[in-house]
């Protein structure tokens, strides 16, 4: 029997979202389950944090043990898991230099900073004139710099004033870039793929192409890997799947490894090195408790064995979605496992499919309009995502 609720939105609750019936008490791989006891399959991973699956042992074991010893002493002190993981997650990203913060916008927003201090330092920009080249179609965090500089209604009207300092261009679109740049061009920011817009993949050799731009105009190339990084699709970096290496990586979600929150931006030290001590910081950045759990994916990531989950069980997914075009999906991307399904819009909203996939056990996330994404923990089993994508077409057949 298919299981439905109504959605009990509480009034102490601000209302910026709008959840999924669904209250979930306990998780465990790739499963959740509700307060009464209903099982659900998790094919959003809490937007990638949780790529390696709900209460992973070898990580709760790392956070156990670290609860028991210390969990914040601030950076007015060292912390003896801290210059570990720094050394670590600099070694993962082939960099030098690592700069812990907590969220992900908090790390958008510590790259921003990092970029115009290296553009005047360094670089020689004249005071307060750095300008950074953004991508439409952005997401990349919800403070008012951030917002300010996207193109989605809902994330920016009636937030400003506004920062000034970006310029946005057509996601994909190198020759935009090109004749965007200027003298004052400090950094072109972007999400290798594009998450929240859809799971949207830019053209063959355009991070090439950026890569090159950045390189010879003397711009920083940051690329946010928020969601895109640590395994989702299918190597460690999206990055990678064009062989490029930007000037910083942004990391968070899955880095605290669905447990605490856990951002970093990485680099080498002519470029993160230009922060001087007090000009930036957080309370609760690189704590013991976060970093001793980010030692442990970065341990996992090493192994190799999650970017190779990522890529085999996406090749399944693919070949059952592409049965599902033209039964009621129009199209879909698909990048490692990470996939953004169009959902007919004549038929039903992103929305409606995702409560009619609840209805049937399996949570997934509507973005924008009639697409849908699936992205569930790199550790869900063969039998489990092909009984997903059984669902979905379930779903559709009933519309
Ligand atoms: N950047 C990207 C690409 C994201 O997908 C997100 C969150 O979805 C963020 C930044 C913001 O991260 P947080 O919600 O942890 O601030």
């Amino acid at each position: 029997m298919l299981h439905a609720r109504t959605a009990q939105v509480s009034p102490h609750l601000a209302h910026n979202y709008e959840p999924l019936p669904v209250v979930i008490a306990s998780g465990e791989g790739a499963w959740v389950t509700d307060a009464e006891g209903v099982r659900y399959l998790d094919c959003l991973a809490a937007y990638s944090a949780v790529n390696f699956g709900h209460a992973n042992p070898e990580l709760l074991a790392v956070a156990h043990d670290q609860l028991d010893r210390v969990t914040l002493v601030s950076r007015a002190f060292e912390n003896d898991q801290l210059a570990p993981f720094a050394a670590e997650l600099a070694a993962l990203c082939g960099k030098d230099m690592v700069l812990p913060m907590n969220t992900g916008a908090e790390a958008v927003e510590s790259g921003i900073k990092v970029a115009r201090a290296w553009g005047y330092r360094v670089k020689g920009v004249a005071s307060d004139q750095a300008n950074i080249i953004v991508m439409n179609g952005n997401f990349h965090g919800r403070t008012t710099t951030i917002v300010g500089f996207s193109d989605d209604p809902t994330a920016h009207d009636d937030f400003g004033p506004f920062a000034p300092g970006f310029r946005s261009v057509p996601f994909g679109d190198a020759a935009a870039i090109a004749a965007a740049i200027d003298e004052n061009t400090v950094a072109v920011l972007l999400e290798p793929v594009q998450g929240e817009a859809g799971v949207i993949v830019p053209p063959d050799g355009f991070l090439r192409e950026v890569r090159e731009l950045c390189t010879a105009n003397n711009v920083l190339m940051i690329a946010d890997e928020i969601q895109s990084g640590l395994g989702r699709t299918g190597s460690t970096f999206a990055c990678e799947l064009e062989g490029v290496v930007p000037d910083l990586y942004l990391l968070g979600k899955a880095l605290g490894g669905g447990i605490v929150p856990l951002s970093a931006v990485v680099g080498d030290s002519e470029i993160l090195g230009v922060l001087r001590p007090g000009e930036h910081g957080s309370t609760f950045g690189g704590n013991p408790l976060a970093v001793a759990i980010g030692r442990e994916v970065v341990r996992m990531l090493q192994s190799g064995v999650y970017q190779e989950r990522a890529r085999t069980l996406g090749e399944r997914l693919d070949a059952r979605l592409a049965q599902l075009v033209g039964r009621g999906v129009v199209a879909y991307r698909r990048v490692g496992l990470w996939a953004g399904v169009d959902i007919d819009p004549a038929l039903a909203t992103g929305r409606h499919v995702c409560e009619k996939l609840a209805e049937r056990r399996v949570l997934a996330k509507d973005t924008h309009g009639s697409t849908i994404r699936l992205a569930p923990p790199l550790v869900i089993d063969e039998g489990d995502l092909d009984w997903a994508v059984d669902q979905l077409s379930a779903v559709l057949e009933d519309l």
